[in-house]
């Protein structure tokens, strides 16, 4: 796998010298459908416990599952969306262990056969780009949930989760930091996110990740890995790779060895702790599930999906460099979620795309940051804001005004035309006006007239003056070329 980023920089110290950390991803994304991967129950959210439970979720004896071909399509486009290899012949297996939230005894996964094979994830960080292997994406079902702190002698089981559909996303051991993990799962949350295959709601628990991490000296072989499970935040999965890969390196400085080993994230204690040791495949008894026939689809089924892809992040992204003269980063930023790109395109359309880009970022995202809002939430529309872009662009308003008059639009709504005719904020650049206000100001300070001269950045005193008096409605560039004219310098 091609690696342009600057490893060097990624290392970690320890007594014996420099540590490579190695890192790979499990991610758990919840398929975005109204019914389970084997039954036509709900998969709504915060519903009364086990009021969305099918006789099949709660593993009634004699029933039998039927496989949900909308969640097939989704776990198709997901993997087209991530360049990879697609099966068109792919096999459930049974994964048994036992578990109160698991009627069945066992998960129907896929092991040997997954749906999708082979793909890749661009990433960036620091200024870098690096590819990320993807090893497979295979379909299988969520369990249901224990709870615990409802009843101090009983747990309780809620099945509405027994069921649903998860597409399990396995990366390549080919993450070298922290930073990359996060930017890694952010992308992989974008990604699912234009698809429309996962809403990638990580406080829901609907993008969850294991963690795999080693430590390795640099050039040497894999080391043995622990996987921390079921991590569900970006933030924790950094916090919890940098805990892991330093305790690693403490415990092999020290003279010990890694166990291959289950561990769990406590954030509120910052480290990470052992769970179990961990269990290799065969302790699941993986078979193929006799209740199911190979999953196979057509060429054609596949073809229609592909032909009805979204424009994606990273295409999105070179398309608004190339055709709106974006910056890399400008242009990163309003790809990273569709919703943004589109409103930024809504300003943009027809307009200075660098200006548009300004706005949108700095000024649009920036309010709606401190207030908690979205672009679906945002106060002013995007053609309220082109409004605004059209009169910096004409010249009608200044740079200053226009801040204002987003102000204005933002807390009273209206046409931002007719706000600034009713009132009055248009720039002067009727010349005579500013070039009566510019004499006056020289015959009143002969003091400052000499010192500008000695010292022309005293100059913006006089802008300041003039400004003042127009309300800040001079034209800036004007006023300065008038100023300099009069003053002689
Ligand atoms: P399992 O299914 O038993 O968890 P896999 O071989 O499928 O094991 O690997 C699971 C994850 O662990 C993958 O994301 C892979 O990239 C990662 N991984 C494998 N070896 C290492 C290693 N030495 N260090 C860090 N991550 C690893
Ligand atoms: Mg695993």
């Amino acid at each position: 796998m091609a690696e342009t980023a600057k490893t060097s920089t990624n290392l970690l110290r320890g007594a014996t010298g420099d540590w490579e950390v190695v890192i790979g991803l499990e991610v758990h994304a919840q398929v975005a459908s109204n019914a389970k991967l084997f039954s036509g129950a709900s998969t709504a959210f915060g519903a009364a416990p086990n009021s969305h439970v099918s006789l099949v979720d709660a593993a009634m004896p004699g029933m039998l599952p039927v496989i949900n071909e909308a969640c097939v399509a989704q776990a198709v486009r997901t993997g087209l969306g991530l360049k990879a290899a697609i099966n068109n012949r792919s096999i459930f297996d049974r994964k048994n262990y036992f578990y109160p939230d698991l009627p069945q005894g066992y998960q129907i996964s896929q092991f040997k056969n997954p749906i999708v094979g082979e793909g890749q994830i661009e990433i960036d960080v620091d200024g870098s780009s690096k590819t990320i292997g993807i090893e497979r994406l295979h379909l299988e079902q969520d369990a249901g949930k224990s709870i615990h702190d409802q009843h101090p002698d009983y747990s309780y089981v809620d099945l509405n989760r027994s069921g649903v559909a998860l597409m399990e996303i396995v990366s390549r051991p080919d993450l070298r930091s922290a930073k990359e993990a996060q930017a890694y799962v952010t992308k992989l949350r974008t990604i699912l996110r234009y698809l429309g295959t996962c809403d990638g709601d990580m406080e829901k628990g609907n993008l969850r990740a294991d963690v795999n991490v080693s430590v390795r000296k640099p050039g040497a072989a894999l080391g043995t890995r622990c996987e921390i499970k079921n991590v569900n935040s970006i933030r924790f999965i950094g916090q919890a790779v940098e805990y892991e890969a330093r305790r690693q390196i403490d415990i092999i400085e020290d003279g010990g060895t890694i166990h291959q080993e289950t561990r769990l994230y406590d954030n509120a204690k910052g480290e990470t702790r052992s769970m179990r040791s961990k269990e290799e495949a065969h302790d699941y008894r993986y078979f193929p599930d006799p209740d199911l026939l190979p999953l196979e689809f057509s060429q054609a089924f596949v073809d229609a999906l592909k032909a009805d892809l979204p424009e994606l992040p990273d295409e999105k992204r070179q398309r608004f460099i190339a055709s709106y003269g974006l910056s890399p980063y400008d242009a990163s930023v309003l790809v990273a979620e569709r919703e943004n790109a589109d409103y930024f395109e809504a300003v943009a359309k027809g307009r200075d795309g660098k200006t548009a880009a300004n706005w949108v970022i700095n000024e649009l995202f920036g309010r709606l940051n401190k207030e908690g809002k979205t672009v679906a939430t945002s106060p002013v529309s995007a053609s309220q804001l082109g409004g605004i872009v059209d009169l910096i662009g004409a010249a009608t308003i200044s740079g200053k005004l226009a801040k204002d008059l987003f102000e204005i639009v933002w807390t009273e709504g209206g046409d931002p035309k007719a706000i600034v005719k009713a009132r009055g904020m248009e720039q002067v650049t009727d010349m005579g006006a500013i070039e009566a206000a510019v004499d006056a100001i020289i015959a009143a300070n002969p003091d400052k007239v000499a010192q500008v001269i000695a010292k022309p950045s005293m100059l913006g005193w006089f802008v300041g003056q003039v400004m003042k008096q127009s309300g800040g409605k001079a034209n800036p560039q004007a006023l300065n070329d008038l100023l300099k004219k009069k003053l002689g310098i």
